[in-house]
């Protein structure tokens, strides 16, 4: 069988190797000129940043990233470096302590700052913790086998009864019945500015999953109740690492990967995918089409709406997606590390992350004054940045279109601001920066050929319904951020998997 991936992001990669591991021959089909997606790591003058992913989740043994490249045998391939990150809110940060100080340090911290909301504080961990339990559980019945699997799904059923309550609760509901404290709010809610959604949008048990403690303190034992906590990780020397991985077992295993090549259309014949058409003009035929990238773009350009049943166009036309980001990569012949203690922290200009993402959505900017992070990588990589000299990521979430301009004319003016943002963190920035790379919205979209460029995909909004893997087109499969895989490294790579293992149950 012949089959085409489209696309060289994580996801088309994880598809492409599966497929490879099965024997079948398989050939994935880049527009751009490299390999990898926002995955990629970009380099200039002895410099390397990465374009996307940060600190990663998903990556330890016991977690599903880290049980997929084990089972495709390219666990070594990739070194791994375990971290936690800094959170800087307007009045207050949480760093982690000098000492240990037990894994609830930030509960007893917060009360010390807010101490009417002690009370609300005890409840909310305790619902955190069953929230953790209920995620380890689920998340080694995934990978479970026989026995194990009916033992693990008794064990499951009481722990979910005690969160039930809270599965049809948005994160601003959930906030609202522990705290009455805007600021401490916040700091929980933050992270949803980062993947521009309204917390009255985003499920609440969203809300302990995406503020993991071991994000903020790695020291904390990751043995819980019912198994293990997520933790995070970086990769050494930058993502391209894990692309690498991926790609070099791809070619192992005899399959091919083209750059450079553009599909225009998905060729369909009799509601079937019978291959692909690329801009050069050439039509390469395939029994099966794997198609990565933008759902609109997917669904309406390369295939057409007028193939597709009007149900299935209507929800692609209402998807939600998240806006795109404004990144600037600089490299710096000082030590900033005076001045940010971790490679990763992320800074909060405002408590109103309902607003500033209506904002965000509206086209309105905020030009880095109601938050940006930074990422230091050669902080935890040196080999990133010449000896003596630091490789620095700055960046925020920005509208994909401008109220105000454009961001052709507009680019170096807001790179520009966002660092004089930046330098009240780090002093400096702009007159000791050697070289910049800065990375709009439309530099992202042709990088992975878009419509509207949205940094993870489609928002994580409460009862959206992603396209699924198999699409209503026979021998049409279609994986990655905007899919039901949703977003994110660890969730594109193991959803492709769950895809990919299902497509050959079919065939
Ligand atoms: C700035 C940023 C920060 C992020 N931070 C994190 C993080 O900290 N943690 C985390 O887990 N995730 C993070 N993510 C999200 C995560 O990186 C993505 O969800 C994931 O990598 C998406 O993989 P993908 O393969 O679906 O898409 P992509 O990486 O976008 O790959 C799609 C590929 O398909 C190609 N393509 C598309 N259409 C065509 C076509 N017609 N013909 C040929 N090729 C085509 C594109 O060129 C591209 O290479 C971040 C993303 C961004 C942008």
């Amino acid at each position: 069988m012949k089959i085409v991936v489209i696309g060289s992001g994580l996801a088309g990669l994880t598809a492409a190797a599966y497929m490879c591991r099965e024997g079948y021959d398989v050939t994935i089909y880049e527009q751009f000129s490299e390999i990898g997606g926002v995955t990629a790591t970009v380099h200039k003058e002895g410099y390397s940043w990465d374009i996307g992913p940060l600190l990663l989740e998903g990556l330890a043994p016991h977690e599903k990233l880290g049980k997929i490249l084990a089972e495709l045998g390219i666990y070594d391939k990739i070194s791994i470096i375990r971290e936690d990150r800094g959170q800087v809110l307007p009045d207050f940060a949480t760093w982690r302590p000098k000492d240990y100080k037990g894994k609830y340090w930030r509960r007893e911290y917060f009360k010390e700052l807010f101490p009417s909301q002690s009370e609300g504080l005890d409840r909310y961990y305790r619902y955190y913790d069953q929230v953790m339990t209920l995620m380890a559980i689920s998340n080694r019945l995934e990978w479970a086998k026989g026995l194990e699997t009916i033992w693990l799904k008794l064990k499951i059923f009481p722990k979910f009864l005690k969160v039930k309550k809270y599965f049809d609760k948005s994160a601003a509901e959930i906030m609202d019945s522990f705290f009455d404290e805007p600021k401490l709010k916040a700091v929980f809610m933050g992270i949803l500015a980062d993947f521009v959604v309204k917390p009255s949008e985003f499920p609440g048990l969203g809300v302990p999953v995406s503020n993991v403690e071991t994000a903020f303190d790695k020291r904390i034992p990751i043995k819980i109740k019912g198994g293990k906590l997520p933790v995070y990780h970086y990769i050494k020397n930058g993502c391209e690492q894990l692309v690498d991985a991926f790609a070099g077992y791809i070619k192992e295993k005899g399959g091919k990967i083209h750059t450079d090549s553009l599909v225009e259309e998905i060729l369909i014949d009799d509601n079937k995918a019978v291959g692909i058409k690329l801009k050069s003009g050439e039509e390469i035929s395939a029994d099966i089409v794997i198609a990565s990238g933008g759902a609109h773009k997917t669904f309406f350009t390369l295939v057409g709406k007028e193939k597709l049943p009007s149900e299935f166009v209507s929800n692609v036309e209402n998807l939600v997606h998240m806006e795109s980001v404004l990144m600037v990569h600089i490299g710096i012949d000082f030590d900033p590390t005076p001045h940010q203690r971790a490679a990763l922290c992320y800074y909060y200009g405002t408590y109103g992350i309902e607003e500033a993402v209506d904002r965000c959505r509206s086209g309105d900017y905020h030009e880095g004054e109601e938050g940006f992070l930074i990422y230091i990588p050669s902080v935890h990589s040196p080999e990133m940045a010449p000896p003596e000299h630091h490789a620095v990521t700055v960046y925020t979430i920005a509208p994909y279109i401008l109220n105000k301009g454009n961001w052709n004319s507009r680019k170096e003016e807001l790179a520009d601001k966002l660092l004089i943002e930046a330098e009240k963190i780090i002093p400096g920035l702009r007159e000791h920066s050697t070289t910049e790379i800065i990375m709009t919205p439309l530099d992202f979209k042709s990088r992975i050929f878009v419509e509207k460029h949205s940094f993870g995909g489609l928002a994580p909004i409460m009862n959206q319904q992603s396209p699924p893997h198999q699409t209503p087109i026979e021998n049409l499969w279609y994986i990655g951020a905007q899919s039901e895989s949703g977003g994110g490294v660890a969730g594109v790579v193991a959803g492709t998997r769950k895809g990919i293992l299902k497509l050959l149950k079919a065939i």
